[in-house]
C-alpha cells in the first residue's frame, strides 16, 4: 500500500502550502533563493513523494524506473492541490484586496475589468501571469488595481523554474532515502535487511576475520552462528574503546533471499561518534546453509 503513503505526504505537501499562504499570506511555493534556485517547489516536493519512497525502502525493495514514474503523479497531486486550494481560497476583502484567509467574498463573484467574464480558476492564473495588474469590478464597483507582478515573461519562467524544483525535489527523495543502504547484488532488486552481529575492535579484527571465513568457506553455519556468540561476549565490551572499531551484520534480501555478511569499518570522528567508512564495507555472499541456520 506503498501509494496510500504517497497520497498521504503529497496532500501533507498542499497542507503546508496553503496554510503558509492563508496564515502569512506567502506563497512558499513560489519561495527562491538567491533568486533562481526553487527551494519551496524542492521543499514541497520533497515531501510530496516521501512517503512513498519510505514505504517502498522499509519493504526492502530498491525503487525502480516505474516507482520514479510513479512518484511523478503525486508530484502532480501536490501541484493540482497548490493551484487549486490558492484559487479556492482567494477571496476579496470589502477593502478590495485579494487575500487568502476567507474575508470578504470569493473571487469567481468577481469579474475582470469591464467585461462580464467570471474569475475561474483558469482565467484567474491566466490573468496572474499575463497582466501587470489585476483590475476587479465587484458587482458594478469600480475597485483599486490590484498589483500582481510586472512582467509576464519573468512571471512564466519563474513559475516553470518553481514546477522544476518541485520535481527534482520529488524525485531525489527517492535518492537521498536509499543512500547508506547496501544493495543487493544478486537481484539487484532489493536493499538488505540487515541484522547485526557484533562488533571488534582493530586488535581483534584479523583473527575474528580469518576464523569467520573458514566457517563460511565451510559453510558451517551452526559453528559460524556459536562462534559469533563466543566472540561476541568477548569483544563487545572493548570494540568501542578504540578509535577505530568493526561491526558484522547479516544482510538479508527480501527478494531473492541471497544471505550476505556485512563488514562495515567505523572510526571515531571528532564528537566522539562513530561514524561509518563507507569505502571500507566488504560486502560477502554467504550460501544459502549458512543462511537457514
Ligand atoms: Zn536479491
Amino acid at each position: 500500500m506503498k501509494w496510500v503513503w504517497g497520497v498521504i505526504t503529497a496532500v501533507v505537501s498542499v497542507i503546508v502550502q496553503l496554510l503558509i499562504l492563508s496564515t502569512l499570506g506567502f506563497n512558499f511555493f513560489s519561495f527562491s533563493m538567491f533568486f533562481v534556485i526553487p527551494a519551496g517547489g524542492i521543499f514541497l516536493g520533497a515531501i510530496a513523494t516521501f512517503g512513498y519512497f519510505y514505504k517502498i525502502v522499509r519493504q526492502g525493495l530498491k525503487p525502480n524506473k516505474n516507482n520514479y514514474l510513479m512518484s511523478v503523479i503525486f508530484i502532480l497531486l501536490s501541484f493540482s492541490g497548490f493551484m487549486y486550494g490558492e484559487y479556492r481560497m482567494a477571496y476579496v476583502s470589502p477593502s478590495n484586496e485579494i487575500n487568502y484567509k476567507f474575508e470578504g467574498e470569493h473571487i469567481s463573484h468577481f469579474v475582470f475589468g469591464e467585461s462580464d467574464e467570471p474569475i475561474t480558476l483558469l482565467n484567474y492564473y491566466d490573468y496572474k501571469f499575463n497582466n501587470s495588474s489585476l483590475s476587479i469590478f465587484s458587482r458594478g464597483h469600480v475597485s483599486n488595481a490590484i498589483d500582481i507582478e510586472p512582467n509576464k515573461w519573468v512571471n512564466i519562467s519563474k513559475f516553470l523554474i518553481q514546477c522544476v524544483g518541485l520535481l527534482i525535489g520529488g524525485l531525489c527523495v527517492g535518492l537521498l532515502v536509499t543512500s547508506g543502504k547496501t544493495h543487493c547484488s544478486s537481484c539487484k532488486k532489493a536493499y538488505l535487511q540487515e541484522h547485526k552481529l557484533l562488533d571488534v575492535n582493530s586488535e581483534m579484527i584479523e583473527p575474528v576475520i580469518s576464523e569467520i571465513n573458514q566457517y563460511i568457506h565451510n559453510n558451517n553455519g551452526e559453528g559460524l552462528t556459536t562462534y559469533i556468540t563466543e566472540q561476541k561476549a568477548l569483544c563487545e565490551d572493548v570494540a568501542s574503546d578504540t578509535n577505530v572499531k568493526y561491526g558484522f551484520k547479516f544482510g538479508h534480501c527480501p527478494n531473492c533471499q541471497q544471505g550476505y555478511l556485512i563488514k562495515s569499518c567505523y572510526t571515531l570522528d571528532k564528537h566522539g561518534n562513530f561514524e561509518e567508512q563507507e569505502d571500507k564495507k566488504a560486502v560477502i555472499p554467504i550460501s544459502q546453509e549458512i543462511v537457514i541456520s
